[in-house]
Protein backbone atom coordinates (compact mmCIF):
# COMPACT_ATOMS: atom_id res chain seq x y z
CA UNK A 1 0.00 0.00 0.00
CA UNK A 2 2.39 2.35 1.17
CA UNK A 3 4.15 2.05 -2.06
CA UNK A 4 1.42 2.72 -4.25
CA UNK A 5 0.53 5.90 -1.89
CA UNK A 6 4.04 7.34 -2.77
CA UNK A 7 3.63 6.67 -6.63
CA UNK A 8 0.08 8.87 -6.33
CA UNK A 9 1.56 11.14 -4.41
CA UNK A 10 4.43 12.01 -6.79
CA UNK A 11 3.08 11.44 -9.97
CA UNK A 12 -0.23 13.49 -9.19
CA UNK A 13 -0.41 15.73 -6.60
CA UNK A 14 2.89 17.54 -8.15
CA UNK A 15 1.19 18.27 -11.00
CA UNK A 16 -2.88 18.84 -9.82
CA UNK A 17 -4.77 17.66 -7.31
CA UNK A 18 -5.92 13.53 -7.94
CA UNK A 19 -8.98 11.84 -6.78
CA UNK A 20 -8.62 9.01 -5.06
CA UNK A 21 -11.72 6.24 -5.32
CA UNK A 22 -12.20 3.34 -2.51
CA UNK A 23 -14.79 0.84 -2.23
CA UNK A 24 -15.15 0.09 1.67
CA UNK A 25 -16.02 -3.69 2.09
CA UNK A 26 -12.84 -6.11 2.14
CA UNK A 27 -10.89 -2.63 0.80
CA UNK A 28 -10.11 -0.68 3.51
CA UNK A 29 -12.36 -2.40 6.01
CA UNK A 30 -11.94 -6.17 7.08
CA UNK A 31 -15.57 -7.38 7.64
CA UNK A 32 -14.88 -10.97 8.64
CA UNK A 33 -15.41 -9.71 12.61
CA UNK A 34 -18.74 -8.25 11.31
CA UNK A 35 -19.54 -11.45 10.21
CA UNK A 36 -18.22 -13.24 13.25
CA UNK A 37 -19.82 -11.18 15.41
CA UNK A 38 -23.17 -12.25 13.61
CA UNK A 39 -22.75 -16.02 14.07
CA UNK A 40 -21.89 -15.21 18.22
CA UNK A 41 -25.04 -13.55 18.02
CA UNK A 42 -26.59 -16.27 16.80
CA UNK A 43 -25.36 -19.02 18.72
CA UNK A 44 -26.67 -17.04 21.77
CA UNK A 45 -30.32 -16.55 20.34
CA UNK A 46 -32.38 -19.22 22.49
CA UNK A 47 -34.56 -20.03 19.64
CA UNK A 48 -31.32 -20.93 16.99
CA UNK A 49 -30.50 -23.25 20.06
CA UNK A 50 -33.71 -24.75 20.53
CA UNK A 51 -33.78 -25.15 16.88
CA UNK A 52 -30.49 -26.23 15.77
CA UNK A 53 -28.59 -27.66 19.28
CA UNK A 54 -25.64 -29.05 17.52
CA UNK A 55 -25.21 -26.93 14.78
CA UNK A 56 -25.37 -24.21 17.75
CA UNK A 57 -22.37 -25.98 19.12
CA UNK A 58 -19.91 -25.91 16.36
CA UNK A 59 -21.04 -22.57 15.91
CA UNK A 60 -19.54 -21.72 19.17
CA UNK A 61 -16.08 -22.66 18.23
CA UNK A 62 -16.37 -21.53 14.73
CA UNK A 63 -13.97 -18.79 13.82
CA UNK A 64 -14.41 -16.59 10.81
CA UNK A 65 -10.95 -15.78 8.65
CA UNK A 66 -10.22 -12.65 6.91
CA UNK A 67 -10.02 -14.24 3.33
CA UNK A 68 -13.45 -16.26 4.15
CA UNK A 69 -16.12 -14.66 1.60
CA UNK A 70 -19.31 -14.40 3.33
CA UNK A 71 -20.52 -16.41 5.70
CA UNK A 72 -21.87 -19.52 3.36
CA UNK A 73 -18.29 -19.96 1.85
CA UNK A 74 -16.82 -19.69 5.61
CA UNK A 75 -18.63 -23.08 6.59
CA UNK A 76 -18.18 -24.54 3.46
CA UNK A 77 -14.85 -24.02 3.85
CA UNK A 78 -14.87 -25.41 7.55
CA UNK A 79 -16.53 -28.37 6.22
CA UNK A 80 -19.68 -27.81 7.74
CA UNK A 81 -22.71 -30.02 6.30
CA UNK A 82 -26.72 -29.58 7.83
CA UNK A 83 -29.99 -29.37 6.55
CA UNK A 84 -31.32 -26.61 3.97
CA UNK A 85 -33.80 -25.21 6.60
CA UNK A 86 -30.37 -24.38 9.05
CA UNK A 87 -28.87 -23.25 5.80
CA UNK A 88 -31.87 -21.12 4.85
CA UNK A 89 -32.27 -19.71 8.82
CA UNK A 90 -28.46 -18.63 9.41
CA UNK A 91 -28.52 -16.95 6.14
CA UNK A 92 -31.43 -14.80 6.66
CA UNK A 93 -30.16 -14.16 10.27
CA UNK A 94 -26.79 -13.25 8.65
CA UNK A 95 -27.98 -10.86 5.89
CA UNK A 96 -30.43 -9.13 7.84
CA UNK A 97 -27.95 -8.06 10.19
CA UNK A 98 -24.89 -7.89 7.84
CA UNK A 99 -26.42 -5.22 5.18
CA UNK A 100 -27.34 -2.73 8.42
CA UNK A 101 -25.80 0.05 10.18
CA UNK A 102 -26.30 -2.04 13.59
CA UNK A 103 -23.11 -4.40 13.09
CA UNK A 104 -20.38 -2.21 11.39
CA UNK A 105 -19.09 -1.21 14.44
CA UNK A 106 -17.14 -4.77 14.47
CA UNK A 107 -15.17 -3.73 10.92
CA UNK A 108 -11.56 -3.24 11.13
CA UNK A 109 -9.81 -1.43 8.80
CA UNK A 110 -6.85 -3.51 7.29
CA UNK A 111 -3.50 -2.76 8.52
CA UNK A 112 -1.92 0.29 6.79
CA UNK A 113 -5.54 0.82 4.97
CA UNK A 114 -5.92 3.86 7.57
CA UNK A 115 -2.47 5.46 7.29
CA UNK A 116 -2.11 5.18 3.57
CA UNK A 117 -5.75 7.12 2.90
CA UNK A 118 -4.51 9.59 5.28
CA UNK A 119 -1.28 10.38 3.66
CA UNK A 120 -3.29 10.57 0.63
CA UNK A 121 -5.36 13.38 1.87
CA UNK A 122 -2.64 14.81 3.60
CA UNK A 123 -0.61 14.97 0.60
CA UNK A 124 -4.29 17.26 -1.43
CA UNK A 125 -5.66 13.70 -2.92
CA UNK A 126 -9.22 14.17 -2.78
CA UNK A 127 -10.51 11.14 -1.33
CA UNK A 128 -13.89 9.84 -2.21
CA UNK A 129 -15.95 6.55 -0.98
CA UNK A 130 -17.97 4.50 -3.23
CA UNK A 131 -19.72 1.89 -1.80
CA UNK A 132 -22.49 -0.88 -2.60
CA UNK A 133 -23.72 -0.01 0.73
CA UNK A 134 -27.11 1.18 0.67
CA UNK A 135 -28.06 4.96 2.28
CA UNK A 136 -31.39 3.51 3.95
CA UNK A 137 -30.03 0.87 6.05
CA UNK A 138 -26.65 1.21 6.21
CA UNK A 139 -25.44 5.27 5.66
CA UNK A 140 -25.47 6.13 9.84
CA UNK A 141 -23.35 3.03 10.71
CA UNK A 142 -21.02 3.80 7.94
CA UNK A 143 -20.91 7.41 8.74
CA UNK A 144 -20.13 5.99 12.18
CA UNK A 145 -17.41 3.91 11.48
CA UNK A 146 -15.34 6.03 8.63
CA UNK A 147 -15.31 8.74 11.55
CA UNK A 148 -14.68 6.54 14.15
CA UNK A 149 -11.63 4.84 12.66
CA UNK A 150 -10.39 8.74 11.40
CA UNK A 151 -11.07 8.64 7.55
CA UNK A 152 -11.53 11.94 6.19
CA UNK A 153 -15.17 12.51 5.91
CA UNK A 154 -16.15 15.73 3.83
CA UNK A 155 -19.61 17.31 4.21
CA UNK A 156 -22.16 19.44 3.10
CA UNK A 157 -24.17 21.36 5.32
CA UNK A 158 -25.15 17.51 7.62
CA UNK A 159 -24.59 15.44 4.06
CA UNK A 160 -21.77 13.72 3.50
CA UNK A 161 -19.79 15.35 0.26
CA UNK A 162 -17.64 12.51 -0.17
CA UNK A 163 -19.25 9.08 0.33
CA UNK A 164 -21.39 8.05 -2.84
CA UNK A 165 -23.65 4.64 -1.54
CA UNK A 166 -26.47 2.79 -3.50
CA UNK A 167 -30.13 4.36 -2.69
CA UNK A 168 -31.90 1.56 -2.03
CA UNK A 169 -30.46 -2.03 -1.30
CA UNK A 170 -30.94 -4.11 -4.02
CA UNK A 171 -32.03 -1.60 -6.56
CA UNK A 172 -28.81 -2.31 -8.85
CA UNK A 173 -26.23 -4.50 -8.59
CA UNK A 174 -22.64 -3.57 -7.19
CA UNK A 175 -21.15 -3.79 -10.65
CA UNK A 176 -23.75 -1.99 -12.65
CA UNK A 177 -23.33 0.64 -9.68
CA UNK A 178 -20.11 1.07 -9.68
CA UNK A 179 -20.07 1.66 -13.19
CA UNK A 180 -22.53 3.75 -13.79
CA UNK A 181 -21.07 6.02 -11.02
CA UNK A 182 -17.60 5.92 -12.46
CA UNK A 183 -18.83 7.60 -15.71
CA UNK A 184 -20.26 9.96 -14.16
CA UNK A 185 -17.37 10.69 -11.58
CA UNK A 186 -14.92 10.82 -14.73
CA UNK A 187 -17.17 12.94 -16.71
CA UNK A 188 -16.99 15.38 -13.44
CA UNK A 189 -13.54 15.52 -13.53
CA UNK A 190 -12.91 15.47 -17.46
CA UNK A 191 -9.62 17.23 -17.03
CA UNK A 192 -6.76 14.85 -18.75
CA UNK A 193 -3.93 16.20 -15.68
CA UNK A 194 -6.71 15.22 -13.01
CA UNK A 195 -5.84 11.36 -12.31
CA UNK A 196 -8.56 9.24 -10.87
CA UNK A 197 -7.25 6.29 -8.74
CA UNK A 198 -9.61 3.38 -7.59
CA UNK A 199 -9.05 0.90 -5.27
CA UNK A 200 -11.61 -2.32 -5.10
CA UNK A 201 -11.58 -5.67 -4.06
CA UNK A 202 -13.90 -7.00 -6.31
CA UNK A 203 -12.68 -8.75 -9.52
CA UNK A 204 -15.81 -8.31 -11.34
CA UNK A 205 -16.50 -4.54 -10.87
CA UNK A 206 -12.71 -4.05 -11.95
CA UNK A 207 -13.54 -5.51 -15.26
CA UNK A 208 -16.63 -3.40 -15.45
CA UNK A 209 -15.15 -0.12 -14.58
CA UNK A 210 -11.99 -0.80 -16.68
CA UNK A 211 -13.89 -1.74 -19.51
CA UNK A 212 -16.03 1.24 -19.29
CA UNK A 213 -13.94 3.96 -17.73
CA UNK A 214 -10.48 2.68 -18.98
CA UNK A 215 -8.57 6.52 -18.09
CA UNK A 216 -9.56 5.13 -14.13
CA UNK A 217 -6.37 4.00 -12.76
CA UNK A 218 -7.29 0.92 -11.38
CA UNK A 219 -5.95 -0.76 -8.13
CA UNK A 220 -6.81 -4.14 -6.84
CA UNK A 221 -7.55 -4.93 -3.28
CA UNK A 222 -6.36 -8.90 -2.81
CA UNK A 223 -8.14 -9.49 0.23
CA UNK A 224 -11.65 -11.80 -0.40
CA UNK A 225 -14.18 -11.38 -3.54
CA UNK A 226 -16.96 -13.46 -4.73
CA UNK A 227 -14.77 -15.11 -7.20
CA UNK A 228 -17.73 -14.38 -9.98
CA UNK A 229 -14.39 -13.29 -12.01
CA UNK A 230 -11.45 -14.38 -11.78
CA UNK A 231 -8.51 -12.42 -10.11
CA UNK A 232 -6.82 -9.70 -12.59
CA UNK A 233 -3.64 -10.24 -14.17
CA UNK A 234 -2.64 -6.89 -15.03
CA UNK A 235 -3.15 -4.31 -12.34
CA UNK A 236 -1.30 -3.32 -9.69
CA UNK A 237 -2.37 -5.24 -6.58
CA UNK A 238 -2.37 -3.92 -2.87
CA UNK A 239 -2.42 -7.31 -0.09
CA UNK A 240 -3.07 -6.08 3.13
CA UNK A 241 -3.22 -9.25 4.56
CA UNK A 242 0.12 -10.51 3.24
CA UNK A 243 2.07 -7.96 5.11
MG1 LIG B 1 -15.68 -4.53 -1.57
Amino acid sequence: MSEIVDEIVVESVARQRPLVIFDLDSTLFNVSLRTQAIVEAFARDPEMQMKFPSEVRFLSNFQILARDWGLKQALERAGFKSSEEFGKTIRDFWRSRFFSSEYLHHDRPYEGSREGVDRLHQAGAEILYLTGRDEKNMKIGTVESLKHWGFPLKFKGDNTANLIMKPIKGSIDDEAFKEIEMQKLVEQYSDPHHDIWFFENEPVIIERVRKTTPSVRVIWVDTTHSGRAGAPTDVTVVDFLNV
